[in-house]
């Protein structure tokens, strides 16, 4: 039986059993998807312990995504983000971050082209690894942050982005294609960072955030005319790339999703 599984603090209420073990029941794989809860200090101990007993790859979740780098061969995307949320042990351990696919192909799945301009807000690891994904896929990157030094670090870092404070949301917006929250404005309550007026019909909008799936950025920008993608096609996403990563298989897309959807 292939292990799979997560780490990370608290993992009790994580999604990722149900969606991952509902593409092993789809493909007839022998394998299962745990959750681990180890404190910080012993995180080393858990991914060499994890690679001795033959674990084929864990997921990496809060507060670990940054710790875990150091202790693992990180693949250049991940070493630009500074964050990984997969390790594969096929061999030596490696860290990938495939938060930055999730964006990508929660934009692609919804036939959005990756082409011209990109708002993302948020600087944080969700604003970071949709800015270096968007950026590689070809999309000019503006980001926009409340704290503008993490905004002004980010941007130097990614090729041709530039960074603003929030209150350059409106004008940014005016010529943008793209929009991405990648703040936590909006979970479990009904704030927004982008003002209504700064939405139109030309956008695409992905809020990264999936509690509540209908943000109240997401519902004004669906009463702009804008198309909107929830927060779960990222969390979905991320988790096909890293089944991908580590399988070697195609990952059955939609069993995932019904199963994601219907453990959120
Ligand atoms: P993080 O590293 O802590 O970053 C938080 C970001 O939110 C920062 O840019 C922060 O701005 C901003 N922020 C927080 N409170 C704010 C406020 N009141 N007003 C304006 N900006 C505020 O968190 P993260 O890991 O990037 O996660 C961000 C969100 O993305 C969370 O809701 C998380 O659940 C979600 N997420 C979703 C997925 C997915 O697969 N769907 C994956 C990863 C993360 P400052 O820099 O000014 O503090």
């Amino acid at each position: 039986m292939d292990v799979f599984g997560l780490v990370g603090n608290p993992v009790e209420h994580s999604v990722s059993p149900p969606m991952h073990e509902a593409a092993y029941e789809e493909l007839d794989m022998d394998a299962r998807y745990v959750t681990f809860e180890p404190t910080e200090e012993r995180l080393g101990l858990a991914i060499e312990g994890a690679s001795a007993l033959g674990v084929r790859g864990l997921n990496v979740t809060i507060p670990f995504k940054e710790s875990v780098l150091p202790l693992v061969d990180p693949d250049p995307l991940a070493e630009r983000i500074g964050a990984v949320n997969t390790v594969d042990f096929d061999g030596e351990p490696t860290g990938h971050n495939t938060d930055a696919a999730g964006v990508t192909r929660a934009f692609e799945y919804h036939d959005v082209d990756l082409s011209g301009t990109a708002v993302v807000v948020g600087a944080g690891g969700a604003g970071r690894a949709a800015a270096f994904a968007l950026a590689d896929a070809g999309v000019s990157v503006r980001v926009a942050n409340r704290t503008v030094p993490r905004a002004e670090a980010l941007a130097e870092e990614v090729p041709g982005a530039d960074a603003h404070g929030l209150d350059a949301l409106g004008e940014l917006l005016a010529d943008a294609d793209l929009l991405v929250n990648a703040t936590s404005v909006g979970m479990e309550s009904d704030e927004t960072p982008v003002p209504a007026d700064a939405l139109h019909g030309d956008l695409a909008v992905l809020d990264a955030v999936y509690a509540p799936l209908e943000t109240r950025l997401l519902r004004e920008a669906a009463a702009a005319g804008a198309r909107t993608i929830d927060g779960a096609w990222m969390l979905l996403f991320q988790g096909v790339e890293a089944f991908e990563l580590w399988t070697d298989r195609t990952a059955p897309v939609e069993a995932m999703n019904r199963a994601l959807r219907a453990a959120l």
